[in-house]
């Protein structure tokens, strides 16, 4: 997939059609992968933090996630082609998960949420595989270990930019399998 440098990352520079297939691709071929959806906030804060960009060029894509980042592209004379929200990709994927009946793990949010949001997954996803969950206050090495006993090959990871790319480029390493992206406040949405 095409990529075009701007404020010191590699963003996918796609129409939504192409990187929904790409990212489709990626799921039914099992290739692992670390997805940050990338918002002006976010960029923001990777222009002055350069220990978080390092973090964020670990990523295997970075979306541009909000007109803000797309708007400045043009600015800057070197325009992305379209805005990919992160909300959307994390959709699709789920979609396809559902399609391919694959095996999904859900990392973060509060403890009181967790199984209202299992609840209302499975009734729109009813044939994913929710493999396991780990609400988003407790230690990041038992996370880790629970996703990889769990073989999950979808990753939800819902701790809030910048925690959540933070702890997906921690312990990508450890883990041999998965795509794995971060969704920031998305389960406390999908579970009400
Ligand atoms: N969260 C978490 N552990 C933490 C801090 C936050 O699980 O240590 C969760 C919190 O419950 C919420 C999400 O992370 O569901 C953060 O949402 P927020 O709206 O702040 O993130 P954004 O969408 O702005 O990146």
């Amino acid at each position: 997939i095409q990529t075009t440098e701007l404020f010191g990352l590699p963003f996918v520079n796609a129409t939504p059609s192409t990187w929904y297939t790409h990212i489709k691709t990626v799921l039914h071929d099992n290739e692992k992968a670390f997805l940050v959806t990338a918002n002006p906030e976010l960029v923001l804060r990777s222009l002055r933090d350069s220990e978080y960009n390092a973090i964020l060029k670990k990523a295997t894509f970075i979306t541009p996630d909000g007109i803000g980042v797309t708007a400045a592209s043009k600015r800057l004379g070197n325009p992305l082609q379209a805005t990919l929200p992160g909300i959307e990709t994390a959709r699709e994927l789920l979609r396809t998960a559902d399609n391919l009946h694959k095996r999904v793990f859900l990392l973060g949010g509060r403890p009181e949420v967790m199984k209202s949001l299992i609840k209302q997954l499975s009734i729109r996803f009813p044939n994913i595989q929710f493999v396991g969950t780990f609400h988003g206050f407790g230690k990041d090495q038992e996370a880790a270990d629970a996703i990889r006993s769990a073989h999950a090959d979808l990753i939800l990871v819902a701790l809030g930019a910048p925690k959540q790319e933070q702890w997906i480029a921690s312990v990508y390493d450890l883990v041999d399998r998965g795509i794995f992206i971060g969704v920031g406040g998305a389960f406390d949405v999908w579970s009400g």
